[in-house]
């Protein structure tokens, strides 16, 4: 990996209601102009994470009780979530949220509110997402509740990219939609990633997709990172998928992968 990381996560603890250890001393980094995933089945503690990250948690009565973060180099790990979007982190949550009630394109200016641009500079920015997304010029003045759950994905991510980030947390973008339409939205992931240069950090449990386009993977296991790797070393693991679907834990690591230090 790059040693210039553009996120870096030191040891996190996620609490939820002064009760559920969510995430318990999780370490990663995202290095810049990479994608990096994290990979883990339900309830492994992909969301927290993100949501430590971004500083979502306090809504859900959850709190980072240790650890640092860092973006850029500064301590965020209290930074509030509408200063991180202004300074270029932004999460897409899990679920696609739209604005049922606007359409395509108002849902995608609404990802430029923090920012003071012009009418011009809207529009053509509106243009690039459609470059980025051709689907979505099809259906720029439908109402988004109307759109496909796909569709509904790709507005979710359009918005965060009007927002011009630097850094994407996307969390489960492939959930409930059909193989091709995953294929599209990642192959878009992909060429925002070699063009523009948006380092992504991708919540995931279709292990196959993610990891063909992970530069590096972790593998959480209820709230700790049991294995990571480059993607190319963790599609190699025999035992991923069960591993993934309640296996055993793994206890070697006998292809070379790292072991967690946590
Ligand atoms: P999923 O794909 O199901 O979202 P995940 O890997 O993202 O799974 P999390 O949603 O982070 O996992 O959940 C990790 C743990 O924290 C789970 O045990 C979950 O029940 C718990 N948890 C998540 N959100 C809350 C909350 N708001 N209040 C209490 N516990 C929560």
């Amino acid at each position: 990996m790059s040693d210039s990381p553009i996120l870096q996560v030191q040891g996190i603890e996620v609490l939820y209601e002064q009760a559920i250890l969510a995430v318990r001393g999780v370490s990663l980094q995202v290095a810049k102009g990479q994608i990096a995933v994290l990979l883990g089945a339900n309830g492994a503690g992909k969301s927290s994470t993100l949501k430590a990250i971004s500083n979502l948690l306090r809504a859900e009565r959850g709190e980072v009780m240790q650890g640092r973060i860092h973006y850029n180099g500064r301590d965020i790990t209290h930074s509030t979530a509408d200063r991180l979007v202004r300074d270029g982190l932004v999460q897409v949550l899990e679920g696609r949220h739209c604005f049922a009630h606007l359409t395509v394109e108002e849902n995608l200016m609404t990802g430029a509110f923090a920012r003071r641009i012009s009418r011009r500079q809207l529009h053509d920015e509106l243009e690039q997402i459609y470059t980025q997304f051709p689907r979505l010029e099809l259906r720029r003045k439908s109402l988004a509740g109307y759109t496909s759950g796909g569709e509904q994905q790709m507005v979710a991510i359009g918005r965060a990219l009007m927002a011009k980030p630097q850094l994407v947390l996307l969390d489960e973008p492939s959930m409930g939609l059909a193989p091709q339409i995953v294929e599209e939205i990642f192959t878009t992931i992909g060429q925002l990633n070699r063009e523009a240069g948006v380092s992504f950090l991708i919540a995931e449990q279709n292990i196959a997709v993610a990891l063909e386009y992970a530069h590096y993977g972790y593998v959480l296991e209820t709230g700790s990172v049991v294995r990571q790797g480059t993607g190319a070393e963790l599609a190699a693991l025999d035992d991923l998928h069960s591993f993934y679907l309640g296996g055993q834990p793994a206890t070697a690591n006998a292809e070379g992968v790292q072991l967690p230090a946590n």
